[in-house]
């Protein structure tokens, strides 16, 4: 399956950080192989700009959140329409942060996915357990009821992130086996042509031993995308 490389600035980027993607582009000229999809989720204040300075350089942009409804009185939300309006392709839905933040149910993570490809964008809808329900041994029984509860009935498109959420900002990683167990896992849950990523704490040192698992299909990356020479090695490492 073709690798998708994410890169999820959460609430990170001004306007001068055109540059820090003018570096990326550089960084990559002429050395990535056109075989991997390259995603840059930046804040919805930077989308648009994004997407006109950079809609010819080979990556998608994409939001880190959206509302569910298309308009109306959601004073600070956005809604998917208005990101697709804005140039974007992807949106991030259920991210734990926004979970914990914001206290989102699975209902209203697949409402959101729903109503990202009602906008034809592509939902990244993410699931992972807390550190508690790993060490008690639940994490399949966590993740499976995120899956059952976040994913869209219909036959639209959508991408799976599997994030730890001890994994998530801290420099800790599960173990190859661990990774390959839960994404063997939601593999029998989703539909074929479905990629799952994995997140968390992926950084240049390790992303191509992360990669390589058998049914990882790509990476969501936070602090190492903000850095366009970590984040280019980590889309060279993708196969
Ligand atoms: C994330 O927030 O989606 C993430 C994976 O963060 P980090 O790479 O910093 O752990």
């Amino acid at each position: 399956m073709r690798p998708l490389i994410a890169g999820n600035w959460k609430m990170n980027g001004l306007s001068s950080s055109v540059r820090e993607i003018e570096k990326l582009i550089g960084l990559l000229s002429g050395s990535v192989p056109d075989d991997r999809d390259i995603l840059i989720c930046p804040p919805a204040t930077l989308i648009g700009l994004f997407a006109t300075e950079f809609s010819d350089e080979g990556f998608a942009i994409g939001g880190q959140d959206c509302h569910a409804k298309a308009s109306g009185p959601h004073t600070g939300d956005i809604s998917a329409e208005m990101l697709a309006d804005a140039g974007a392709a992807f949106v991030i839905v259920g991210h734990s942060e926004r979970r914990a933040d914001h206290g989102e149910t699975d209902e209203a993570v697949r409402a959101k996915a729903e109503a990202a490809q009602r906008a034809g964008l592509v939902p990244i809808i993410c699931v992972g357990e807390t550190e508690a329900q790993r060490k008690a041994g639940k994490e399949k029984e966590i993740v499976g009821a995120q899956l059952a509860g976040s994913i869209p009935s219909g036959e639209g498109d959508y991408v799976i992130a599997y994030e730890p959420v001890w994994a998530i900002g801290t420099g800790l990683t599960p173990t190859t086996r661990d990774i390959a167990e839960m994404h063997a896992f939601i593999r029998a849950k989703v539909r074929d042509g479905v990629r799952v990523l994995y997140g968390g704490s992926v950084k240049p040192s390790n992303a191509e031993e992360i990669l390589s698992i058998v049914n990882v299909h790509g990476a969501l990356v936070g602090g190492a995308s903000l850095k366009a020479e970590d984040f280019a090695a980590i889309i060279r490492a993708a196969k």
